[in-house]
């Protein structure tokens, strides 16, 4: 469902992705493991175009972005198909990032009301039934600031199944949080995995990618150093630089 085809980013001068392919086949879970500064936000926030690329190819069901522009200028040509694939592309963010001056409920129905049309009274039903999968069935009417983290980052991803995404792409959902909220988080996470949910999931959590991938990629300075099975990635690394990662993050 997604794929990236030899994706270079550069920051000015600074050179972060430098000639990336990768593929999530539609119902299959992507880790994206990799010390700090490897370019793993940077790869995620490319794939829902949240940031501009220098080279390469990024499709969505088959649909390559149209181009325009070339080098640093280069940009997508088309707004419509923009809005497009961030719709089908959900992000759940490390900061959950919710509106504090709307309720939970609200957070939920934002976006599918205002971004997508759709009907209130259809959103709304919908927003609490997530609400309840995710565990907070009960803080509808809470504010975000009321909410524990575990609690808030569950709120997020709630709003983001609610726009119906075809995927969802995790930038360390579980990092802000401490070890006891993180497995409230995780448990979510692992009954989308079950639900065969195309995911992209960015993390430090080496037992949740472990866990719940059917791939693991290995960035290591902007490049894919190694990548295959989680049992094989964490059971039988072949690269010294993976090794040496997983010492240190195990
Ligand atoms: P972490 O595990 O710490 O989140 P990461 O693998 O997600 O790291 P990125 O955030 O993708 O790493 O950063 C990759 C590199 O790009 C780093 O060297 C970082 O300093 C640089 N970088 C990231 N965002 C920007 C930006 N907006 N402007 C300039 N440089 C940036
Ligand atoms: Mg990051």
């Amino acid at each position: 469902v997604i794929e990236i085809r030899g994706l270079h980013k550069a920051y000015g001068s600074l050179e972060v992705i430098k000639g990336v392919s990768l593929t999530a086949p539609r119902g299959h879970v992507i880790s994206l493991i990799g010390s700090s500064g490897s370019g793993k936000s940077t790869l995620l926030r490319c794939c829902n175009l949240l940031e501009d690329s220098q080279q390469g190819e990024i499709l969505f069901d088959g649909e390559a972005v149209r181009w325009t522009g070339q080098g640093l200028e280069r940009r997508p040509a088309d707004r419509a198909q923009v809005t497009r694939f961030r719709t089908n592309l959900s992000m759940v963010f490390q900061q959950f990032n919710l509106w504090s001056h709307m309720t939970i409920l609200q957070n939920v129905m934002e976006a599918p009301v205002t971004v997508l049309g759709e009907d209130r009274a259809t959103v709304e039903a919908r927003a609490r039934e997530l609400l309840a999968k995710v565990g907070i069935g009960d803080k509808c009417e809470a504010w975000p600031a009321q909410l524990s983290g575990g609690q808030q980052q569950r709120a997020a991803i709630a709003r983001a199944l609610c726009m119906q995404p075809r995927a969802l792409l995790f930038d360390e959902p579980t990092s802000a949080l401490d070890p006891e909220l993180q497995q409230e988080v995780v448990k979510v996470i692992k009954d989308l995995a079950a639900e065969h949910r195309t995911m992209i999931i960015v993390t430090h959590d080496m037992r949740l990618a472990n866990d719940v991938s059917d791939h693991v990629v290995f960035l290591h300075q902007g490049v894919i150093c190694e990548e295959g099975p989680p049992d094989r990635v964490f059971g039988a690394p072949q690269s010294d630089r993976l090794r040496q990662f997983l010492s240190a993050t195990m």
